[in-house]
């Protein structure tokens, strides 16, 4: 594998519209839609040890966040998949985020100004591993709020489609750090918990793993939850999840593509499992990166040296 660290790819490279660039050259031209109206959709693959994770589930939710959004860009699923790969071999990142977005493009002079007349494209990225949580906080047991923003409706934008409509979330972010907690998760108007800044969230009620079946993004990580839980004999269910029982669960943790199965020990003013994660929490996380470990759902990254 070509050692990258003193090359122009060392913090990451990147992929927009057919060319290949280090991530600091990356740029979006300012009158894309993408941009100014937030018309874009995303996913992010995890890589950890030189493998991806779910790599085909990603894909397969991209395309159907594009088909969605009626955004169709040239690049099919397995070009994208190829992309990826190739921003990873450049950047050289044995621990990677890799993100993959598709942008509407821009109207072009002359034409209509209508989402239609944009040609839409890929714009993808592989940079330094991210935590969505440190694993300090991790250990310790992260501290959750449930913040004032509402998240914006379902029936305003599809939280199953992956998206920049993060301003509720972002304010969330920011009154956590007020009331030093670590991070939130919003309601939605009828008081149901959705999803928090970049997780779902996972109550244990009499011993079962509880999560959200609506307002929340059908995570990846929170499918690997469900195996798992299979796997340990727990008792999952998706159903609807008020702010009272989230506040009265025995355990509650979290999860995402960065971060894996991430444990809480306050919500609020409330102190959970003597202010430790909590056991369901801990046998759920230390099984997840075990099987990482041993190749669970993994496609290695092809760090060879042919052309991108
Ligand atoms: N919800 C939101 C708003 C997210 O941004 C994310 C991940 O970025 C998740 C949930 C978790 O999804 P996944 O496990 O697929 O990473």
């Amino acid at each position: 594998m070509t050692d990258t660290r003193d090359t122009p790819f060392a913090d990451g490279a990147a992929y927009i519209d057919g060319a290949f660039m280090p991530v600091r050259d990356a740029r979006i031209p300012i009158t894309d839609w993408g941009y100014r109206r937030s018309d874009v959709t995303y996913d992010v693959v995890g890589v950890w040890n030189g493998s991806f994770f779910r790599l085909d589930d990603h894909i397969a939710r991209f395309r159907r966040s594009m088909q969605a959004l009626r955004l169709d860009p040239v690049e099919d699923d397995a070009r994208i998949g190829a992309i990826l790969n190739t921003c990873v071999r450049l950047s050289g990142l044995r621990n990677a985020y890799v993100a993959m977005d598709c942008l509407r493009g821009r109207p072009l002079p002359g034409q209509r100004f209508h989402p239609a007349s944009c040609r839409n494209y890929i714009a993808a990225f592989a940079i330094p591993w991210v935590w969505v949580i440190s694993p300090e906080v991790q250990a310790r047991g992260a501290h959750l709020i449930i913040a004032s923003p509402l998240r914006i409706p379902d029936r305003s934008v599809d939280p199953t489609v992956k998206n920049f409509h993060w301003g509720d979330l972002t304010q969330g972010l920011f009154e956590a750090g007020d009331r030093g907690a670590d991070t939130c998760v919003l309601l939605d108007a009828d008081g149901h918990v959705t999803e928090g800044a970049g997780f779902n969230v996972f109550a244990v009620i009499a011993g079962a793993v509880v999560t959200p079946d609506r307002g929340a993004l059908e995570g990846i990580t929170r499918a690997s939850v469900a195996e798992l839980c299979g796997d340990l004999g727990l008792e999952y269910c998706e159903r609807p999840v008020t702010a009272q029982e989230l506040r009265g669960a025995e355990e509650i943790f979290l999860s995402t593509t960065a971060g894996g199965i991430m444990p809480v020990s306050r919500i609020d003013d409330i102190v959970l499992s003597d202010d430790r994660p909590g056991p369901v929490s801990m046998r759920l996380r230390d099984l997840f990166w075990a099987k990482r470990a041993q190749g669970w759902h993994a496609t290695p990254v092809d760090y060879g040296d042919a052309a991108p």
